[in-house]
C-alpha cells in the first residue's frame, strides 16, 4: 500500500492460492495462463483518501476462444472502476451533476460520466419489461427554437420508454415499431396524444386497433390558447390607453383562477372590470375543465353544446373557432369515457421530463439522455430500503 502526494492510496491486490481463472469470453475457468499485466481500478474512498487497485490481470489461453483476458469479478469488462464504485457514481449522478460526483469519489468526469452510464444501463436491462395499456406520444421542445423530440410512454405507469429527434410521422413510427415489442403492442388499447397530424397517422398505421384520446393539457393548451388571443383583440388592437391596460397581463390571463392569490386576484379582477368580453372569454376556458368530468360520450357532447350555446351573442370570434375545433376532434376528446387514461400522469411526465433537460442542458448523447428520463420518469429510489439494494457494498471476490 502507498500513499502519493494527493492523499491517493494505492493498493496492490492478489489472490492467494488460486491456480484456475476464468476467461471473460466463455466463462470457463482454465489454469493455462499466457502472462499477466498490472492493471488500475479505481475504488470507494477510505477515510479521506482517494483509492486506487492495482492488480496483475492475468491473460489466459481458452480451449474454446484463444488468448483473451481473466474476468474480473469486481468490474465490468473494460471499466476503470469498481462496480461497487460505479454503483455509488451513478445513483450520485441522479441528484448532482456528473462534475461533483467526479470530485467527490476523485475521478476524472468522463470516467463518472462512464460509470453513470454503466450503472444506468444495467439498471434499464435488468428491470422486468411492462405491458401498459395505454401510451402517450408527445413532443418536447429541445432548447429554443423550432427543435422537438418526440417522447414514447408508458401513462399507466408514469416512465418514459423512447426518445426520437424531431417530431416526424418517420420518428412516430420508429418509436411505435421500434421501442415496443409485438407482445408490447398487442396489448395497447389506447394512446393519449396531441391532435398533431403526423402522429395521428403513425398509430393509424402501426396500432390500427387502439383508439386515440387527445390528453386533457394539450386541449386546455388550445383553449388557452384562444383566451390570449380575445387579450390581443381587446386590449392590443383597440388603442393607447387600453394597450398600457393591459401590458403585462399574458401570465397573470393564462393562470387558473384557482391557482391565482391575493393581489394577483384583484389584478385580474380588475383586469375584467375594464373588459365584459374578456372576462366572458375566461370564464368559458375555466368551464372547459368540467368536460373531462361526464363519464359518456353523450354528457361530453350535451356539454359542449351547452358551452356553445353560451358563446352565442357573445360575439368572440377565436372562442367560436375553439368550439368549432373541439367539436370536430369529439371523438377523440370524447374516447377517455371508454379508457381511463391517467391525465395526471401524463401532466406529470411532462413536468419530470422538462426538469431533467433543465439540468441537463445541452446534452449530446441521446442514449445517455434516455436512460436518465426513463430513471427520473420510473423513480426506482423510493425509500431508504431501495436506495440500500444499489449501494450496498460487493466484497471483492466472492469466496469460492
Ligand atoms: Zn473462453
Amino acid at each position: 500500500m502507498e500513499e502519493d502526494q494527493d492523499g491517493r492510496l494505492t493498493i496492490r491486490i492478489e489472490r492467494r492460492g488460486v491456480r484456475r481463472y476464468t476467461c471473460s469470453g466463455c466463462g470457463r475457468r482454465t489454469g493455462r495462463v499466457r502472462s499477466s499485466r498490472d492493471r488500475t481500478w479505481d475504488d470507494l474512498p477510505w477515510a479521506a483518501h482517494h483509492v486506487t487497485l492495482i492488480y496483475p490481470q492475468r491473460r489466459l489461453v481458452c480451449r474454446s476462444c484463444g488468448i483473451r483476458t481473466e474476468r474480473m469479478e469486481f468490474a465490468d469488462a473494460k471499466a476503470r472502476v469498481t462496480r461497487r464504485l460505479r454503483q455509488q457514481i451513478g445513483v450520485d449522478c441522479q441528484s448532482m451533476p456528473t462534475s461533483h460526483a467526479a470530485v467527490r469519489y476523485g475521478v476524472s468526469w468522463g470516467k463518472a460520466r462512464r460509470a453513470e452510464h454503466a450503472f444506468l444501463a444495467e439498471w434499464d436491462r435488468r428491470r422486468a419489461t411492462r405491458r401498459p395499456r395505454h401510451i402517450g406520444l408527445d413532443e418536447i421542445q429541445r432548447g429554443k427554437g423550432q427543435r422537438f423530440w418526440t417522447v414514447l410512454s408508458d401513462v399507466v405507469h408514469g416512465e418514459v420508454i423512447g426518445l426520437r429527434q424531431d417530431r416526424s410521422e418517420a420518428s412516430a413510427m420508429a418509436l411505435l415499431t421500434e421501442d415496443l415489442t409485438g407482445r408490447q403492442r398487442g396489448a395497447i388499447t389506447a394512446v393519449c396524444t396531441d391532435m398533431h397530424r403526423p402522429y395521428l397517422n403513425a398509430v393509424h398505421t402501426v396500432l390500427p386497433t387502439a383508439d386515440v384520446v387527445f390528453d386533457k393539457f394539450h386541449v386546455l393548451q388550445h383553449a388557452s390558447a384562444a383566451l390570449d388571443e380575445v387579450r390581443r383583440q381587446e386590449f392590443f388592437r383597440a388603442g393607447a390607453v387600453m394597450r398600457e391596460h393591459g401590458r403585462g397581463k399574458r401570465w397573470l390571463l393564462l393562470r387558473r383562477w384557482k391557482t391565482v392569490r391575493g393581489s394577483k386576484r384583484a389584478e385580474l379582477q380588475a383586469l375584467f372590470a375594464a373588459n365584459r368580453r374578456l372576462f366572458k372569454a375566461y370564464v368559458l376556458r375555466e368551464q372547459l375543465d368540467r368536460l373531462w368530468t361526464y363519464k359518456t360520450r353523450l354528457g361530453v357532447l350535451n356539454f359542449l353544446m351547452g358551452w356553445f350555446k353560451a358563446l352565442r351573442w357573445q360575439r368572440l370570434p377565436e372562442m367560436e373557432q375553439l368550439g368549432d375545433f373541439l367539436l370536430k376532434h369529439i371523438d377523440g376528446i370524447a374516447a377517455y369515457c371508454d379508457h381511463a387514461v391517467r391525465f395526471g400522469v401524463v401532466e406529470s411526465i411532462n413536468t419530470t421530463i422538462k426538469g431533467v433537460l433543465r439540468r441537463a442542458r445541452g446534452m449530446r448523447d441521446e442514449a445517455m439522455l434516455l436512460l436518465k428520463l426513463k430513471w427520473a420518469t420510473a423513480r426506482p429510489i423510493r425509500s431508504a430500503r431501495d436506495l440500500m439494494r444499489y449501494l450496498t457494498v460487493q466484497p471483492l471476490y466472492s469466496n469460492r
